[in-house]
């Protein structure tokens, strides 16, 4: 048993944890539904959700409860042996998605990492290995992932990167046509970005893309990590945006187990020119990870979908989305802080702050004077911050965030801004 002092880990975590987080300076201990405790026994309103990750929130008991079945009967096997956990989630992952198949790692940059890998193999018959991705998109930390994310600041000091990414401009067809090349294999976007700042691929964008790659033989791969699986109010993310839209691949983490540790990427039963099919392409020996899909996760992904399904979530997602949302515009309207803007889809909502902020009024400054009144939110850049409460939030829930919205983005505004002009 690790004994706690009231002091937290801050000198542990200095000492021994290489500081690649610029973490806040907050030590949870507890967490039940949407609410979570430090250290100290405060208790905090979640609406960050570990980042899009606790679907059902903190301690949900069915997940408590397959988990801990789940520990007491078989933890973990490798992926040399079936085991049921595995083959039932892949089962309802194909019945979400469409017909295909599914391969099970323990991320969201291994799910894109196994999609880069996908389309390196489907590429290979014809010479073929790049991939158009999005500027300020997010794809994960591996070395493939930062190549194929739309962002320098996570390349920095790691060059030389992986070839063959290029970067569009997200709602500009044009310019993924002129980011293709003769090299070009696949397009891999996040129907709605989340680390880049909540920003929609519209419908036609979406469809755009579709006959883009059936045009020029390319596959179309959804990066759903963030807004997979229910927190659009859509298992899957993109048909929020797009009923009719089909891709070829779709990657999945966060949400997927509830934060036990399971990433995965799903590929369509797509036929190939060699008589082959695209589900079948990464075939013995290709690909592989030793803990992914392990049945402890598995259950925990099982929970998951049943709850979603047994409590009607989706729904609530919608309903509380659109309270969420529209209390943060009215919130703005009465603030003074009318060139704010605020989108989303169901529960994956951006606060983007306006240009021009007063110096101490950027995203990472609201989120932390929002966490001293008591609510965890989460920035994504220098101006938006993001509210992903898990998708069984109640209507009191949503009222009581957005009064400590209420009460303290005018304080910090009017203070900053005070200070600025002083
Ligand atoms: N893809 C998207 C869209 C993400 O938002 C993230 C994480 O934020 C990732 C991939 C990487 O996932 P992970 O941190 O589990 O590797």
């Amino acid at each position: 048993m690790i004994l706690l002092g009231m002091d937290g880990f801050s000198q542990k975590y200095e000492r021994y944890v290489i500081p690649t987080y610029g973490r806040f300076d907050l030590d949870l201990v507890r967490g039940s539904g949407t609410h979570v405790w430090d250290v100290q026994g405060r208790n905090y309103l979640d609406f960050g959700g570990g980042i899009a990750v606790c679907s059902l929130g903190h301690a949900h008991p069915l997940v408590t409860e397959a988990v801990s079945r789940q520990a007491a009967t078989l933890v973990h096997t490798s992926n040399l042996y079936r085991t049921g956990p595995q083959a039932e989630l892949a089962q309802r992952l194909v019945e979400i998605t469409g017909p295909g198949k599914v391969f099970f790692c323990n991320s969201g940059a291994e799910a894109n990492e196994g999609l880069i890998k996908l389309t390196r193999k489907f590429g290979s018959a014809t010479g073929r290995f790049g991939m158009i991705t999005f500027k300020n998109s997010f794809h994960g930390r591996t070395m493939a992932g930062i190549s194929a994310t739309g962002q320098e600041k996570v390349k920095l000091g790691f060059a030389p990167l992986l070839e063959g990414f290029a970067h569009a401009e997200l709602g500009n067809i044009a310019s993924v046509r002129e980011a293709m090349t003769p090299q070009t294999a696949a397009v891999l976007v996040e129907p709605v970005q989340g680390e880049g700042g909540i920003h929609i691929g519209s419908a036609q964008f979406l469809r755009e893309l579709r006959a883009f790659c059936d045009e020029n033989d390319l596959l179309l791969l959804f990066d759903e990590v963030q807004c997979g699986l229910g927190r659009t109010g859509d298992l899957c993310g993109w048909k929020s945006i797009a009923q009719d839209v089909q891709p070829d691949g779709v990657s999945w983490a966060k949400g997927i187990a509830n934060g036990f540790p399971l990433g995965a990427f799903w590929v369509a039963t797509r036929p190939l020119s060699d008589g082959g099919l695209l589900c079948d392409l990464l075939g013995p020996g290709t690909h592989g990870t030793t803990y992914g899909g392990n049945p402890v996760s598995c259950v925990a992904g099982l929970a998951v979908l049943d709850v979603i399904q047994a409590e009607n979530l989706l729904e609530n997602v919608l309903t509380m989305g659109a309270r969420l949302t529209d209390a943060l515009r009215s919130m703005i309207l009465s603030t003074g802080l009318e060139n704010a803007t605020v989108r989303g889809l169901g529960l994956i909502i951006g606060l983007e702050l306006p240009v021009g902020l007063p110096v101490g009024f950027a995203a990472r400054d609201l989120v932390l004077a929002l966490q001293e009144e008591g609510l965890l939110v989460i920035p994504a850049g220098d101006r938006v911050v993001r509210f992903l409460p898990p998708l069984n939030v109640s209507a009191d829930e949503i009222d009581a965030a957005v009064e400590i919205v209420r009460r303290t983005v005018p304080r910090v505004y009017s203070s900053t801004a005070a200070a600025q002009n002083a």
